[in-house]
């Protein structure tokens, strides 16, 4: 795996960061097996599921219009139950983000009255304006009369005895995110959902238990709804789309929730029954088949960005070795400049539009500016190498994606090149 001396004349890279680089690659070499051992169960799990739902290439051809009879389509959503563990599911590439996809699940779950709890602290920055805890957007879910209130985790991990005390008759949703957000804790475990699952059953039989389950998907071998959850969602921008699906979002769950669901996105009595696919079926089923596959890279990839980073002595979370749940790798940068710096290079290592350079801007759903560095086939597409950060206090920074994981290595090491062109770090001989 050493990186020839060759190429780093062909990147134009200091000689210093080939033994950093090959430092960092020996400390990692050993979590990848592990890595390959739930890649393999997960290629299986899909594999397994478009055997068993019969996926024939007639399933490819789209649908215009209504999408009245779309076989490929209701193929995707038996597929994407099969493999998520619910008994049904809605794929659709009318759902626009992940963020829709969370919200038509809150519309569709939560009615006058009722209340969200969510048990792992504030949920992520977009579902504020959803809820109503933070602006006034037309339609959040405050002007319905539904409720919210939250337990705080507590250093980083599920506050339980928070749960019992919160816990109330009107909890109609409990709400669990799964990923680290832009928050700087670890990601929740499937153990840990499981937990948490059986804490709510004792206290709330009927609660309904929904998963935020954003770049989750693949990572271990179990998903939310196979150990006790009733509902989860996500965007097909990330893990589950294997970067080849063009947009879209999921739900999969109980067969009468992911109905009310699917009423909320289209309108009561049409369901789940239109929605032109538009021709996005094959990508969409080819993505979901290679994803399990792009996760495990994306993953080496955030193993060794921790490793480097924090070789360099930036504070990183997760550390290299730790288990993880997520694909998101966070490190602590000194100062904004230096964060910033940053999200140039890895922007600069991208295949697209690598000459561009980004800049922080009041991105829609955010409370505070937001800089991105995607240069994506995808637009915005976050399975993609990609970087994003919160422009606020303190200045943690967001890696993730990474359709291979030599990508991600020679991206970071284009970051960290442009970072000491810019005068932000010191590479030092290792
Ligand atoms: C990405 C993400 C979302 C949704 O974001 P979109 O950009 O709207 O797809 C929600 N929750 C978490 C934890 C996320 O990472």
């Amino acid at each position: 795996m050493e990186m020839p001396v060759k190429l780093m004349d062909l990147l134009k890279l200091d000689k210093k960061l080939v033994s950093l680089d090959r430092l960092a690659v020996r400390d990692i070499r050993e979590q990848f097996e592990r890595i390959d051992d739930i890649r393999l169960f997960n290629q299986a799990k899909v594999l397994r599921a478009m055997q068993e739902e019969r996926l024939s290439d007639s399933h490819f051809a789209g649908t215009t219009g209504y999408g009245y009879g779309d076989s490929g389509r209701d193929v995707i959503d038996g597929i994407y139950a099969r493999v998520f563990g619910g008994e049904d599911a809605l794929v659709r590439v009318q759902m626009v983000s992940g963020t829709h996809a969370l919200a038509t699940c809150l519309r569709g779950l939560l009615r006058p009255g009722d209340e969200l709890l969510s048990v792992t602290g504030r949920p992520y920055d977009t579902l504020e304006e959803v809820l109503g805890i933070r602006g006034s957007a037309p339609g959040n879910l405050r002007e319905f009369g539904i409720g919210y209130s939250q337990v705080d985790l507590k250093d980083g991990s599920v506050d339980y005895e928070g749960i019992r005390r919160k816990i109330s008759d009107n909890s109609k949703v409990v709400f669990l995110q799964r990923s680290t957000g832009y928050d700087w804790r670890p990601a929740l475990s499937i153990r840990d959902v499981k937990s948490i699952v059986n804490c709510v059953r004792e206290l709330k039989k009927d609660a309904v238990i929904m998963v935020d389950n954003c770049y989750g998907e693949f990572i271990e071998k179990l998903e939310p709804l196979q150990v006790g959850a009733d509902i989860i969602a996500g965007s097909l921008i990330k893990n589950p789309g294997g970067g080849l699906a063009p947009a879209g979002g999921y739900i999969a769950g109980k067969r009468e929730l992911v109905e009310r669901c699917a009423s909320a996105l289209t309108a009561p009595g049409l369901g789940k029954k239109c929605g032109a696919s538009l021709g996005m079926n094959r990508s969409i089923l080819q993505g979901l088949f290679l994803a399990p596959h792009i996760v495990a890279e994306a993953l080496k990839g955030a193993i060794y960005a921790s490793r480097i980073f924090e070789i360099l002595g930036f504070r990183v979370s997760p550390g290299y070795g730790e288990k993880r749940s997520d694909i998101i790798q966070s490190v602590e940068f000194e100062n904004k400049e230096q964060l910033l710096s940053f999200c140039r290079g890895i922007q600069k290592g991208a295949p697209v539009d690598s000459f561009v350079t980004p800049y922080p801007w009041d991105m829609p759903g955010y409370g505070h500016q937001v800089v991105m560095a995607a240069g994506a086939f995808v637009q915005g597409s976050s399975i993609e190498l990609s970087a994003d950060a919160p422009i606020r206090e303190p200045y943690y920074g967001y890696l993730q994606g990474g359709l291979t994981w030599d990508h991600t290595r020679l991206g970071v090491l284009m970051t960290l090149q442009q970072m000491k062109d810019e005068g932000h770090i010191i590479i030092s001989g290792q």
